[in-house]
């Protein structure tokens, strides 16, 4: 039996979920499995029940379940809030709570959408490279941080890049063994050029890759790998960088495959994971049935992989996947000339009836 916690959070977060929970269902019924799925509220839709964007009770939930599976926060009605209370505090909470220290992002193109892509075919076609971002380290958690007031009246905005040997070491350690698992080689992304903290970064990754002899190392500056990564990203395996550079490079990494609705995403830590799409709530398509919820039964194919141990269940989620593309079906994201257009609802049906 697993006990998965469920998180949808708002907007469309609280739509694609709806598809993943009927797939975990159908599975469990295909296979003879026990899932217990336990539902409850996060961002601002906690924030309006309850004033917080997660409280102790569901961060208790998330920390006695097998697994998390998240939809997504936020939304234009919390954006005038505090940033200790806006809807993203949760997600910050939850992975920092749960020490999810490693966030996982496959992109891999499905040929059947490499026209999907605002690039050209045979750039896109055959893409599969993992990126592998640092997530309760950096930019995002240093101290000091905050705006302050000066004496003359103008103000002070401050952000700090900490990072510790442990705690590159550790991110070090699962990109080398994620890159033993692919085509066994590992970038490291930083701006060791420039900055401090990216020396200490390309130092620790460098001792750290004596243990794994196997797997070339290499490294790269953040612009430039931003450069590369539009012009030859067949060159990637696994890409191994900091929180905000991580951020960042995955969301351009997003759009190699066409649709950031496509991309799915794990977050991992030495005791829990929590599985999640990489896009957001996107509002200006909330409620109208769009949302294409492919990342998000692809994050179950992940979570099936990578925490549940059930590899034959993630298989047969990507290829129902896969078969339902081939088919020509399109949410209106990927949508193209002579397809299908279909609805969040009906993509989610889809994928169950191609489940083997
Ligand atoms: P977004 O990812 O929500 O949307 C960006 C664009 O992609 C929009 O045009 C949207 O319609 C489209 N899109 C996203 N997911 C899609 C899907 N599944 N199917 C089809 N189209 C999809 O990013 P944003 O607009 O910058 O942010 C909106 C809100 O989401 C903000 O409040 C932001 O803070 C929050 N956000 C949350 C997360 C998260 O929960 N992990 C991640 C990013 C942004």
């Amino acid at each position: 039996m697993y006990k998965i916690c469920v998180l949808p959070g708002d907007g469309i977060g609280k739509e694609v979920t709806v598809e993943a929970v009927k797939l975990i269902q159908a599975l469990a019924e295909k296979h003879h499995l026990v899932f217990e799925l336990e539902e409850d509220i996060v961002g601002g839709t906690s924030i309006d029940a309850h004033g917080v964007p997660i409280t102790d009770q569901v961060l208790n939930k998330a920390k006695a379940a097998d697994v998390v599976l998240l939809g997504a926060v936020g939304g234009p009605k919390w954006e005038g809030l505090d940033y200790a209370i806006r809807p993203e505090r949760a997600l910050l909470k939850l992975r920092e709570e749960l020490g999810l220290f490693a966030n996982l992002r496959p992109v891999k193109v499905f040929s059947s959408l490499v026209h999907a892509s605002t690039l050209k075919p045979e750039i896109v076609d055959g893409i599969d490279l993992m990126v592998l971002r640092e997530l309760i380290g950096g930019i995002y958690f240093g101290e000091p941080k905050g705006v302050e007031t000066l004496p003359d009246g103008t103000q002070k905005g401050v952000n700090t890049e900490v990072y510790t040997t442990p705690e590159v070491e550790r991110i070090a350690h699962k990109a080398f063994e994620l890159a033993r698992k692919r085509r066994k080689k590992v970038l490291s992304v930083d701006k060791a050029n420039v900055l401090e903290s990216s020396e200490l970064w390309r130092n620790t990754v460098v001792d750290v890759a004596k243990d794994y002899k196997d797997v070339e190392l290499d490294h790269m500056y953040v612009d430039n790998c931003a450069m590369q990564l539009i012009r030859n990203p067949k060159q990637f395996d696994v890409i191994v960088t900091t929180n905000l550079f991580g951020d960042i490079l995955s969301d351009e990494a997003a759009m190699l495959t066409g649709s950031i609705g496509m991309l799915p995403s794990a977050s991992l830590g030495e005791k829990h994971a929590m599985y999640e799409p990489v896009h957001g709530s996107a509002p200006d398509i909330e409620g109208q049935n769009k949302a294409n919820p492919l990342a998000t039964i692809l994050s179950v194919g992940m979570m099936m992989r990578y925490t549940l141990n059930l590899p034959e269940l993630a298989d047969s989620i990507e290829k129902a996947v896969e078969k339902v593309l081939e088919a020509g079906f399109r949410t209106p994201d990927i949508m193209s000339e002579g397809c299908q257009l279909v609805s969040c609802t009906e993509m989610g049906e889809q994928v169950i009836k191609n489940l083997d």
